[in-house]
């Protein structure tokens, strides 16, 4: 079971898959541990050894990254952040984390707090902050509304700079939904000041791509939630992101039931009526927010949501396998298999994004 968060980046394999022929582009790629996951890194280049250093490099930042995100393990900085929040401190943290913070805290407005990575306290009592969720009956309701009455939310977050404190000690940040899609799209932009302008970065079905696989678009199959194999495929084109939430990911189980570990922040629950949510779009860090949001919003209020988001390229599959689309992704998208409806919404958005 794969860890969905930002840690443990750990060089595993090094494989090229083809040598350059004398001369001309041909396919390359790497494979990283990132996130308790594989991070796939292919380029399609005549430039090989530029292709290595920029991912031996792509190597470092992402072990440095996981080290000071991880919100639960070590001494980084945003563990070091929850303690100061938890203390009512404030404390000087990197210039980096301030902007991811203060983008997170954005989409977090623009979602109506559905995407709200301040309930780190909530993730925590469900156990989905370790590698491994426990098994066992789900927390007590008494609990679950403790914590819902503490009311932790991105806006109690006061920036001075990059001194960072909190209004509210019960907020604790986890970036568990939002910093893969941020740091995919890092990878393709350090991949590009390499030289590396047409390649993809995979980890786990969550991707971003530049320029294109020759003379075609990159093709990407996105998983079925619910069975195997995947539900469609989709030409991406340069600088585009696809990010995917989904209840298949990380869930405990008890009694027969599985416990998603995506929470509704309203009511301290794990979602329930959403298989999975993509979303496309340019920013990889809104498009894995938006993911989040999406499956909280489900079948009654996606669409509202994926507007306030500014998205018009959108995928829901429902609990029974029914596909909700904006009008945009279904211009694009392929389905590979029968599906028992499909469902095209309004793309309520002003297509600014
Ligand atoms: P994702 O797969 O991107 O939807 O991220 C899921 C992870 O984000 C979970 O494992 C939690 O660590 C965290 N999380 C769960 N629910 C939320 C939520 N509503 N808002 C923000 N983060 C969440
Ligand atoms: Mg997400």
């Amino acid at each position: 079971m794969r860890r969905r968060s930002l840690f443990r980046w750990v060089f595993l394999t090094a494989t090229l898959t083809l040598a350059a022929c004398a001369r001309g582009p041909a396919d390359y790629q790497q494979t990283l541990l990132v996130f308790g996951t594989l991070l796939e890194v292919k380029a399609f280049t005549d430039k090989p050894d530029e292709f290595h250093r920029a991912v031996t490099d792509l190597d470092q930042t992402f072990q440095r990254m996981h080290r000071q995100w991880h919100a639960w393990k070590g001494e980084g900085e945003l563990v070091r952040l929850n303690r100061a929040f938890a203390a009512g401190e404030a404390l000087l943290i990197s210039t980096e984390l301030v902007e991811l913070l203060r983008q997170s805290q954005h989409y977090a407005k623009l979602s109506d707090g559905l995407f709200n990575p301040a309930i780190g306290r909530l993730i925590g009592l469900w156990g989905f902050h370790s590698d491994e969720p426990p098994g066992g009956p789900p927390p007590a309701m008494n609990q679950i509304q403790g914590l819902l009455d503490t009311a932790p939310s991105m806006e109690d977050i006061r920036f001075s700079g990059n001194r960072l404190s909190s209004a509210n000690p019960s907020v604790a940040i986890d970036l568990g939904a939002f910093a893969k899609g941020y740091a995919l799209n890092l990878a393709i932009q350090r991949l590009r000041e390499f030289g590396i302008d047409n390649a993809i970065v995979n980890a786990g079905g969550d991707l971003c791509v530049s320029g294109s696989h020759g003379d075609r678009p990159w093709i990407i199959g996105i998983r079925h939630p619910q069975g195997e194999g995947v539900i469609a495929s989709v030409g991406i084109t340069d600088g585009e992101c696809v990010l995917t939430s989904g209840n298949y990911e990380r869930y405990r189980e008890y009694d027969g039931i599985r416990y998603a570990h995506i929470l509704d922040p309203r009511s301290g629950y794990p979602v329930e009526h959403v298989a999975s949510a993509t979303a496309i779009s340019h920013e990889g860090a809104l498009a894995d927010a938006a993911a989040t949001a999406l499956s909280v919003a489900g079948p009654g209020a996606w669409e509202k949501t994926a507007a306030r988001m500014g998205l018009t390229q959108v995928m829901l599959v429902d609990e029974k396998g029914r596909v909700y689309l904006t009008p945009e992704m279904g211009q694009r998208i392929e389905f590979q298999q029968a599906l028992p409806e499909v469902i095209i919404g309004v793309s309520e958005s002003d297509g600014s994004m």
